[in-house]
């Protein structure tokens, strides 16, 4: 795995291979979930597709007392229009992501992403919700949901309330959901015919985390912006939105000028990390390269 994963990141001696000793319980409901979290002693975790929670208890960077597995939890699934929205469950797999016509139809920019995921052994187990909730900085999703401010649903077993992207992702692995609460559902906004989305990433190889992606949703009218929202992933502790490039833009026809202004802006706005494959300077200049092929691109009309 990327950086949970490296042993040199967290400074453990010997890789473990074995989780620490757990309790196991399968819940069938999101309130028998919700009770089963409040009534452990220590730490509980939610079980969804297992496809970073087990690699992370293997590895002993995780060792908590209970796992609630909430993947036969029916009320998680489901991908749906809901008025302008589609509503995605938690327990959407990422191959269902990639194969969706509802997907493709009103969320281009998360059909788009999904093929940059993992391969697809982990597409097939891993889960939408999993994706959103573990906030993984280098992940694919959370960087379109921030590109498109999906609302992300948190259910506590007694209410729903829903999160703006934008105040979802806090910090490295931290979002604005409580340890009891579910990420039940993410709705993203229904793709408008004057609408243009561009996803990119560069990695060392397909599948692979990313060094650094692009996630771009912008609004036309005519041949001009209206207004555009770019994601960045990969380049810190949470995806990030450039908003001083994306002001640059606005009310522009994506011109050469144009585009080297934004190239410009983002490099006054973002200091990206730096980890053993790259230095922060690679990271900022990849990221430049892909904002600027990205906009080309939308220049074009990409859909
Ligand atoms: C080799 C490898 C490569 C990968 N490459 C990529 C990649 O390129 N891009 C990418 O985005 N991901 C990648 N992943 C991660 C993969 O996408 C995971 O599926 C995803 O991050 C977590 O989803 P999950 O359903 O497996 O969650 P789990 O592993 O079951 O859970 C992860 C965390 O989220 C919590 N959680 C899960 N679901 C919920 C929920 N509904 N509500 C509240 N909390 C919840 C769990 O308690 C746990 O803390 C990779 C994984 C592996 C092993």
């Amino acid at each position: 795995m990327r950086p949970i994963g490296h042993k040199s990141d967290r400074g453990l001696g010997e890789a473990t291979l074995k989780a620490s000793n757990f309790a196991y319980v399968r819940a069938r409901s999101i309130s028998d979930a919700v009770a089963a979290f409040r009534g452990c002693g220590g730490e509980a975790r939610y079980l969804a597709g297992g496809q970073s929670l087990l690699a992370a208890m293997n590895l002993r960077l995780l060792a908590p007392d209970l796992l609630i597995d909430i993947s036969q939890i029916d009320e998680l699934r489901g991908i749906e229009r809901r008025g302008d929205d589609l509503r995605i469950g938690a327990l959407t797999r990422h191959a269902e992501v990639l194969t969706s016509p509802l997907v493709a139809e009103h969320v281009p920019l998360l059909a788009a992403a999904a093929p940059w995921v993992a391969h697809p052994a982990i597409r097939n187990k891993g889960t939408f919700g999993g994706s959103i909730a573990f906030a993984d900085p280098a992940s694919e999703f959370p960087a379109v949901a921030l590109a498109l401010n999906a609302r992300i649903e948190l259910d506590n077993g007694e209410q729903r309330r829903l999160v703006a992207a934008e105040d979802f992702f806090r910090d490295l692995y931290e979002t604005a959901a409580a340890p009891v609460e579910i990420v039940s559902a993410v709705y993203f906004p229904a793709a408008g015919a004057n609408d243009r989305f561009a996803f990119d990433e560069l990695a060392r190889r397909r599948g692979d985390y990313a060094i650094v992606g692009t996630a771009i949703a912008a609004r036309f009218s005519s041949e001009a912006v209206d207004s555009i929202r770019i994601a960045l992933f990969s380049v810190g502790a949470t995806p990030v939105l450039a908003r001083d490039a994306a002001a640059v833009l606005e009310r522009t026809r994506l011109g050469d000028d144009d585009i080297a202004a934004a190239q410009r802006a983002l490099a006054g706005e973002l200091s990206p990390s730096e980890d053993a494959q790259v230095s922060s300077e690679t990271r900022l200049h990849l990221a430049s390269v892909l904002l600027k092929r990205q906009l080309h691109k939308l220049r074009e009309g990409a859909r």
